[in-house]
């Protein structure tokens, strides 16, 4: 019988325990799994290799993303390393090369420029809002190509339909992060995409609480290989973090709608406001990517950045000035969080191909009342 989002999300994975009938998945703590025989077991052996809360959490987040397999890691960055290892086991010929877009999470930049890249895999920043050039620039070294959508902290979206089949053309693998989307409002599996990844400290746990990684894919190869480099390198999330975001992702679809409305009534505030220069939003007609963004989401998430006219120094001031939407980095919770990415998040983008624009501003709006918000930014804003 197939079932609709919550449902999956409530139940997919999550019988009550047989021995028990405890309807809540239990956090196994236990590292070692006792055997029949040798080599005769339930499905467990050691705690890095396999956990039944774990696979809990697998199995639930692999059915809101409509994947066959997932795979979970102890933060969204060691579940992109384990991606990016894929390179080093492709088939003889395939590239080695990674295309990522130009504007994405500093920290993934970080990764494929400053880990992989001296590691002896070279990547190139693209736009992937034009599909034009990217067919005629298409690097023949490319071996995959990475994408945010919408992007951090721009929001920029891409076609994921579109880019997904110009990359298969070209033998690469498609690899795309969707933090900012979550499976609720897009699933990326069903557009082409290869691999899904997660920072599963955002969105999906949801309360800024837990640090995980997710992986997602319907190909049975990949996983296997992605599958093998988790329990190999084992960077897994502990049985407690599985339960964590196991019990977050129960909530996903009614904590989204809730950010989506909120964002949309901040947006409200600042598109007319005389301190603003300019706010993205990917419901915005005039947005980068509104149209991909109207095509492939459902609706068009919590997250909302502005430039402030008078410049970096204003736009540090508003950040500190809010008292309900919190100064800090990260983003996806229950609480509004705000904060100046030039100096904060893409610090380490600073002077490449995805550095930000200094008067920029990054909200993640959380699910307090809306009209607390929308006071609490306006009240920020005249201070400037
Ligand atoms: C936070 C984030 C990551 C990194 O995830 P961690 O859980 O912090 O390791 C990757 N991609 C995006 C879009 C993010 O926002």
């Amino acid at each position: 019988m197939s079932t609709g989002f919550s449902t999956r999300a409530i139940h997919a994975g999550q019988e009550p325990d047989p021995t028990t009938g405890a309807v809540v998945v239990p956090i196994s703590l236990s590292t070692t799994f006792a055997q029949d025989g040798v080599g005769n077991h339930k499905g467990y052996e050691y705690s890095r290799s396999g956990n039944p809360t774990r696979t809990a959490v697998e199995t639930q987040i692999a059915s809101l993303e409509q994947a066959r397999h997932g795979l979970s890691f102890a933060s969204g960055l060691a579940a992109e390393d384990n991606i990016l290892r894929l390179l080093t086991v492709a088939p003889e010929g395939s590239g080695k090369r990674v295309l990522l877009g130009n504007d994405a999470y500093g920290g993934t930049f970080r990764l494929i420029a400053k880990v992989w890249g001296p590691m002896g895999y070279p990547w190139t920043a693209v736009d992937l809002t034009d599909l034009d050039a990217l067919r005629a620039n298409w690097p023949d070294d490319t071996g995959m190509i990475w994408l945010e959508t919408p992007t951090n902290p721009l929001l920029t979206c891409f076609d994921i339909e579109a880019i997904a089949s110009i990359a298969h053309e070209r033998g690469a693998i498609v690899v795309v992060d969707n933090t900012f989307a979550t499976p609720y409002l897009q699933q990326p599996i069903t557009l082409g995409a290869d691999l899904v990844v997660h920072s599963a400290t955002k969105y999906l746990g949801g309360h800024s609480d837990v640090v995980g990684g997710f992986v997602a894919t319907s190909n049975d190869e990949l996983a296997e290989k992605i599958g093998f480099t988790q329990n190999a390198a084992g960077a897994v999330p502990s049985p407690f973090d599985s339960y964590m975001l196991l019990r977050g992702v129960k909530t996903l679809a009614v904590r989204m709608d809730r950010h989506c409305e909120n964002a949309r009534a901040i947006v409200d505030l600042l598109i007319d406001h005389p301190a603003i220069e300019r706010v993205q939003y990917p419901q915005l007609p005039d947005h980068p990517g509104h149209a991909a963004a109207a095509k492939q989401m459902k609706d068009f998430g919590g997250m909302v950045s502005f430039q402030v006219k008078a410049g970096k120094d204003a736009a540090m001031r508003v950040a500190d000035a809010t008292s309900i939407f919190t100064l800090a980095e990260s983003l996806g919770a229950v609480e509004s969080l705000i904060e100046h990415p030039g100096a904060m998040t893409h610090m380490s983008a600073a002077g490449s191909p995805l550095e930000v624009p200094d008067n920029l501003v990054r909200l993640s709006v959380g699910i307090e009342d809306k009209a607390d918000l929308v006071d609490d930014l306006a009240a920020a804003l005249d201070t400037i």
